[in-house]
C-alpha cells in the first residue's frame, strides 16, 4: 500500500536538543515575505522549512513536524511522490511552458481529454488558469457571457451560500460568506449577489425557490462548495442539497456551477464531489490537488450546453480570458502524473482508511470543555470549538510535532492520503491532548 516515497525523513530526535540558529537565507529575507491572512507585527515567526517527504516537514533546526494539512491540502499523494517529481522533471528538459495564444502542447491537451473523461456528464470543455480564484472568477464570467450571448442582458449576480468560501479575488471575495468582514471592508469595491442558506430543509428550500423566482432575470447562476464547504467553516451538507440546487436551477432556467478546488480529487471520498453527489453541475471548477500539491494549476470545466453559447460567428461571443501561464506545462505535467497515480495506487481506499481513522482518533474530543462538535467527512477530520485561542494552539501544536493550523473556531485535519497510521495517529493524539488542556 505504501511505496517507498512514504519512507519518512528520519525520525525527530526527542527532546529539544541542537537547536541550531536560524539558517541565514531565513535571517536576510524574513522581513521581506509578506506572510497570507497574518498581522504581521503580531504573527508567530513562520517556521523555516527545508525539506518535505511523504507526510513530513524538516523544519532547519532538524526537527520534524507531521503535516495534518498537506500544504492547504494539495499535497495529496504526500510530498515529493517520485512519479511527479520525474515527470516534471522530464517536461523541464522538453518544453517548460508555451503560451496557448494559438499553441497547443501534449500535457494541456492530455490532461483536458483525461479530466472530460473523468467528470460525470458532458463536462468536456477545459479552460486552464493558474489559482482557484482565478477559475472561480472564469466560472462566474463564463456563466454571465452565456446568458450576454444568448441575449439576455442584466444577468450579473450570482446566487451564493453562508459559509462558502470561493477565493481572494475581488469577484470570488463577493460571493464568500458575508461575515468575514471582507464585504464590509471592500464596500464600493465588491459586486453585490445573493448570499443566502443552503436549501437544508422545506424552509430554506421554499426560500430559495422564492427568491430565485423573484430576481431570475438578475441570476446568472447558482455556485456552491458541494458537499464541504471548506475554508468557510469546513462545514458539511448531504447530496440531497445539491439535488435540490440542481431542480431549482433548472426550474428558474439558471446555471449551476460546482466549485470543486476543495473537493475534488478524492477529498471528500468520490474522485469529484459532483460525481459522489450524483448531480452534475453546467461548469466546475478545480484546483489545489489538481496538480498533486506541486505546481500551481487550475481549470474551469463546462458542459456542452455553456460552451455551445459560446461557439458563434461573432467574435464578440468569444470568452475573453487568457491567463498569462494558463496550461503551463509543468503543472499539466504534475496533474498528469497525480492522476496516475489516482489510476495506480488505492487512493479513493486510503481515503476511507483515513475516514475511518479520523473518526476514531478524534472521537474523544467530544465532550472537552469547549469543543462544540466533531465531524469527518472522507480525509477530512474537524473539531469546531465554541472559543479558540489561536496562536497558543499552534505554538502547542508546534510542540506536540505536528503541522496543525486552526481558523475562525475550527481545527481540523486535511493529511495526504499517503500518510502512514503512525503519522495520523500522531496527529489526532496531539488534537486531544492539546483541547484537552485548554
Ligand atoms: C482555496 C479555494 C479557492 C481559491 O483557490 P486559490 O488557489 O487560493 O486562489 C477557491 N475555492 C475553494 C473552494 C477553495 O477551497
Amino acid at each position: 500500500m505504501h511505496g517507498p516515497h512514504d519512507a519518512v525523513l528520519r525520525a525527530p530526535p526527542s527532546g529539544h536538543a541542537g537547536r541550531a540558529d536560524p539558517p541565514s537565507w531565513y535571517v536576510a529575507g524574513r522581513d521581506h515575505v509578506w506572510l497570507p491572512y497574518a498581522q504581521m507585527k503580531t504573527a508567530a515567526a513562520p517556521l523555516p522549512v527545508v525539506a518535505t517527504q511523504g507526510s513530513r516537514l524538516r523544519l532547519a533546526e532538524g526537527r520534524e513536524l507531521v503535516d495534518g494539512v498537506a500544504s492547504w491540502w494539495t499535497a495529496c499523494h504526500g510530498y515529493n511522490h517520485p512519479h511527479i517529481a520525474i515527470s516534471v522533471a522530464r517536461q523541464l528538459e522538453a518544453l517548460p511552458h508555451v503560451m496557448l495564444g494559438g499553441l497547443v502542447h501534449e500535457q494541456a491537451a492530455r490532461l483536458a481529454a483525461r479530466l472530460a473523461a473523468l467528470l460525470p456528464g458532458d463536462l468536456g470543455r477545459v479552460f486552464f488558469s493558474d489559482s482557484g480564484s482565478v477559475a472561480v472568477e472564469v466560472a462566474m464570467k463564463m456563466a454571465v457571457q452565456y446568458w450576454i450571448n444568448h441575449g439576455f442582458r442584466g444577468r450579473t449576480k450570482f446566487v451564493a451560500f453562508r459559509g462558502g468560501y470561493h477565493g481572494d479575488t475581488t469577484a470570488t471575495m463577493a460571493v464568500c460568506d458575508p461575515d468575514d468582514g471582507m464585504h464590509r471592508l471592500f464596500k464600493g469595491l465588491l459586486p453585490e449577489h445573493v448570499i443566502t442558506d443552503l436549501p437544508r430543509d422545506e424552509e430554506t428550500t421554499a426560500a430559495l425557490d422564492g427568491l430565485l423566482a423573484g430576481r431570475a432575470d438578475e441570476i446568472a447562476g447558482i455556485l456552491v462548495e458541494p458537499l464541504v464547504q471548506g475554508a468557510g467553516g469546513m462545514l458539511f451538507h448531504d447530496a440531497a442539497v445539491l439535488q435540490r440546487l440542481r431542480v431549482l436551477a433548472d426550474r428558474h432556467e439558471t446555471l449551476l456551477i460546482f466549485d470543486e478546488v476543495f473537493t475534488g480529487f478524492g477529498r471528500t471520498g468520490a474522485m469529484f464531489a459532483c460525481e459522489g453527489a450524483g448531480v452534475v453541475p453546467d461548469i466546475v471548477t478545480l484546483g489545489k490537488a489538481l496538480s498533486g500539491g506541486t505546481l500551481p494549476l487550475a481549470a474551469t470545466i463546462a458542459s456542452e450546453k455553456i460552451f455551445a453559447a459560446f461557439w458563434s460567428d461573432d467574435p464578440m461571443h468569444a470568452l475573453m480570458h487568457g491567463p498569462t501561464f494558463m496550461g503551463n506545462a509543468l503543472g499539466c505535467a504534475a496533474a498528469n502524473a497525480s492522476l496516475d497515480l489516482f489510476e495506480r495506487e488505492p487512493r479513493l481506499d486510503q481515503v476511507k482508511a483515513i475516514a475511518a481513522r479520523l473518526a476514531d482518533g478524534l472521537a474523544s474530543c467530544r465532550g472537552l470543555p469547549h469543543v462544540v462538535d466533531v465531524r469527518v467527512r472522507g480525509a477530512i477530520g474537524v473539531v469546531e470549538l465554541d472559543a479558540i485561542d489561536i496562536p497558543a494552539l499552534k505554538a502547542r501544536f508546534v510542540e506536540e510535532g505536528v503541522y496543525v493550523r486552526p481558523f475562525g473556531r475550527i481545527v481540523y485535519l486535511t493529511p495526504a492520503f499517503t500518510i502512514g497510521e503512525e503519522d495520523l495517529a500522531r496527529l489526532t493524539g496531539a488534537i486531544v491532548r492539546v483541547l484537552s488542556e485548554t
